[in-house]
């Protein structure tokens, strides 16, 4: 990929790249809708991501060129920027805008992005693209930035430049993955740790359900709303700070606060699958691959009955899965309504569970998902 780029980037910028930086993007192995109720994530890098190719110019520019989109933009050397229009590369400019309270930018640069990830689809190309930019001016001029400032750095020019409301996972994932572990992360207090996560003879299938995924940010919203009237139930009685405080059996003690029959079951959801990233370290920690699969089928099944946020797509592909001899374990990933679905699949049998989830998925939905596999990967670097 790097000469591919290199040759790219000579023909369109006339000199050679001077650095290049891959950052992957991620997904979220367990632990879904909990972030936000201060419950424990486990997501990992995965080995399809951005590239970033960069070289300084003379003529006080940026120029932005990107091999997924015709827009190019070229920008004279400022103290800030402002957003402008929804192009994608408001995503870089605005870490060059975030970088610029602090420092300045010494010459203009020639960027060329490309990205092997299915952009809009839940694998966090933007964290991707934004921690690559921030990663890169890092690490070219030397900037000096602490290591845990990169992913909270690309977080404010998402939250603030871009205008979405993400939480950290997703630029945490793509600057820290490590390959063959998953990361433990509690979003709130930034606490984390690695796992180990050797996939064995099994490697990441990710299906992209290809449907849009137009209800996720109303439906998110209402389950945020949702968890926090159970947290006010609850905190009649007790004393919480955030749904996950409690486990299961805690939970059951005082789970007769909620009176609301579908609060409760969002609670109930957010309560068990914590537990659950807790019994999938366990098992990740046994090397108990099995298990874990068994615990993301439990996932999925309680997203879809308790959390309601599955929806016909993600379902056909998990139902496909559990049909298949040889995955063990499947889920939706992501906040849902659409979007993407992972699994376990079995080295080797990548084009037969291909063809035959196409099939399946065709015959059900009416259109083709799209099927990536992947290995765990490493987070963002110079390569
Ligand atoms: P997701 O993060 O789930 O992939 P988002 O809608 O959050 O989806 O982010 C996708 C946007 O990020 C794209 O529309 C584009 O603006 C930007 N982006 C991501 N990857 C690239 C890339 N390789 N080149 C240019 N822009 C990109
Ligand atoms: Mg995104």
């Amino acid at each position: 990929m790097k000469a591919e780029l290199t040759e790219k980037f000579s023909a369109l910028y006339g000199q050679e790249p001077k650095a290049n930086y891959f950052t992957p993007g991620r997904v979220n192995l367990i632990g879904e809708h909990i972030d936000y109720n201060g419950g424990l994530v486990m997501p990992c890098a995965i080995t399809l991501g951005t590239w970033l190719s960069i070289a300084p110019n003379d003529d006080q520019v940026i120029r932005f060129k990107s091999l997924n989109f015709p827009e190019e933009q070229e920008i004279s050397l400022q103290d800030a920027y402002t957003k402008t229009g929804s192009e994608w590369y408001n995503y870089p400019l605005g870490v060059f805008n975030e970088i610029l309270k602090k420092h300045k930018i010494p010459t203009g640069l020639d960027l060329l992005f490309y990205g092997n990830i299915p952009i809009g689809s839940g694998l966090s190309s933007s964290a991707s693209i934004e921690v690559a930019m921030a990663y890169a001016l890092n690490d070219f001029f030397d900037l000096g930035y602490e290591k845990i400032e990169i992913p909270l750095l690309a977080q404010k020019v998402e939250n603030e430049f871009i205008g979405v409301n993400c939480g950290i996972m997703d630029q945490f994932a793509v600057a820290f993955g490590e390959e063959h572990k998953a990361l433990m992360l509690n979003c709130d207090t930034l606490k984390h740790k690695s796992v180990d996560c050797n996939l064995g003879d099994y490697r990441l299938a990710i299906i992209n359900t290809n449907k849009p995924r137009k209800l996720a940010e109303s439906k998110y919203n209402e389950r945020v709303a949702e968890c926090q009237a159970a947290l006010a139930d609850l905190n009649k009685e007790i004393k919480l700070n955030n749904l996950c405080e409690l486990n299961a059996e805690k939970f059951a003690l005082h789970s007769q606060l909620i009176t609301d029959e579908t609060v409760l079951k969002r609670a109930t959801h957010v309560i068990k699958e914590n537990d659950r990233v807790h019994l999938a370290a366990k098992a990740l920690n046994d090397g108990d691959l099995q298990e874990f699969g068994r615990l993301m089928y439990a996932s999925h099944q309680s997203l879809k009955d308790l959390y309601e946020v599955t929806g016909k797509e993600l379902d056909a592909v998990v139902e496909f899965c559990g049909d298949y001899e040889h995955v063990i374990g499947a889920r939706m990933t992501g906040a849902g309504f659409g979007g993407c679905a992972i699994a376990l699949l079995k080295k080797g049998q990548e084009e037969d569970f291909s063809k035959q989830l196409t099939d399946f998925y065709v015959s059900r939905i009416g259109y083709p998902a799209s099927i990536y596999i992947s290995e765990i990967g490493n987070g963002a670097s110079a390569i």
